[in-house]
């Protein structure tokens, strides 16, 4: 599930070698097929990161320069987890490659639920998986008229012009978000950084809020375990959720194939990571760890910079073999 795989000698870190075999080059694009094991993945260190964002969503950096950082940053196994985008992947993974860390292929796939907007990521997925990429597409196909949605409620506020500077700041025209809304307002002068933006703006009963039905919860489970990978309730501490309502949450999530959650997260207070923990061990699911970077001064920690898993917590990664890739 974790993927690496060397290129002549720069498959060495920290002092480690770690076994190398060349790659070819110029050959048919990588495949995301675990194969034979290399490295055995006991040679790499435990500093997961399992949720990241690259320019191929909402984040800043390039796909490459988000996995140089996190190598730079002291992560041992990175996770690219672009909202509803696997396009990231490909870039990804050579950059791992070359920085000599583990690559899991992953996703954050936007659901709604109840009244709710869920975020559920995808660890170790076939990004090829018929499924996932068509039901992925219709999700972004969405976005463009959420988008103008958003446009026309900022302009009912006086705030004009939107729709066409957010598609400009989006690489990806499909991923126009929120987040590329925020960093116009900031740009216009209306918060002082992004977090800011979504005070007053954005979220639901302020200006550029458009409600959006974004994919069901089951499906998008088995759009991810049907690709092979894991499916993960993301930052559950952001929600708002009262108990009653995240044990059936957790509950219907396992039923339709859910099997982990994020206990430790960039924005989990240390009390959220110990009743998480707590949920996950009730909830008999695994725990995954992920900074949900966004990049340079838009998330609470760097790549790399979260504290351990609590020691009940069975890791999402327990059981993870790296697989060699199939040039
Ligand atoms: P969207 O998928 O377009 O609804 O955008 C969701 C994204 O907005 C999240 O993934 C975050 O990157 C960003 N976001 C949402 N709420 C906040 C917040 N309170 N502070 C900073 N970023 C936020
Ligand atoms: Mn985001
Ligand atoms: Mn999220
Ligand atoms: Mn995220």
């Amino acid at each position: 599930m974790i993927l690496s795989s060397g290129s002549g000698a720069g498959h060495c870190r920290g002092g480690r070698r770690l076994p190398c075999r060349p790659s070819r080059s110029g050959g048919p694009r990588l495949w995301y097929t675990p194969g034979v094991l290399y490295p055995p993945w006991r040679l790499l260190g435990n500093n997961y990161d399992l949720h990241t964002h690259s320019s191929v969503s909402d984040g800043l950096l390039t796909p490459a320069e988000l996995v140089a950082w996190a190598a730079r940053r002291g992560t041992d196994v990175v996770a690219l987890t672009d909202h509803d985008e696997v396009g990231g992947l490909d870039e990804a993974l050579a950059a791992a490659e070359a920085a000599g860390i583990g690559f899991v292929p992953g996703v954050e796939v936007s659901v709604s639920w109840e009244s709710h907007t869920l975020h559920v990521v995808g660890l170790g997925i076939d990004p090829r998986a018929p499924a996932l990429r068509d039901g992925l597409a219709e999700i972004r196909a969405g976005r463009l008229e959420r988008a103008a949605r958003m446009a026309e409620s900022l302009a009912r506020a006086g705030i004009g012009g939107t729709f066409d500077a957010a598609v400009a700041l989006a690489r990806n025209r499909e991923m126009v978000g929120r987040t590329h809304f925020a960093r116009h307002l900031v740009e216009r002068g209306y918060a002082k950084d992004v977090k800011s933006v979504f005070k007053n703006y954005l979220v639901k009963g302020k200006p550029g809020f458009s409600p959006h039905a974004w994919a069901a919860l089951d499906e998008a489970v088995a759009w991810i375990v049907t690709a092979g990978g894991r499916a993960v309730i993301a930052h559950p501490g952001r929600y708002g959720l009262g108990p009653n309502v995240l044990a059936r949450l957790l509950e219907t999530f396992r039923a339709a194939g859910g099997t982990g959650i994020e206990v430790v997260t960039g924005n989990h207070t240390r009390d959220q990571i110990r009743d998480f923990a707590r949920l996950a061990v009730r909830h008999g699911l695994l725990a995954s760890r992920g900074s949900d970077y966004h990049g340079p001064g838009e998330s609470f920690v760097d790549p790399a910079g979260l504290p351990p898993l609590p020691p009940e917590c069975v890791p999402v990664w327990h059981d993870w073999t790296a697989g060699a890739l199939q040039h």
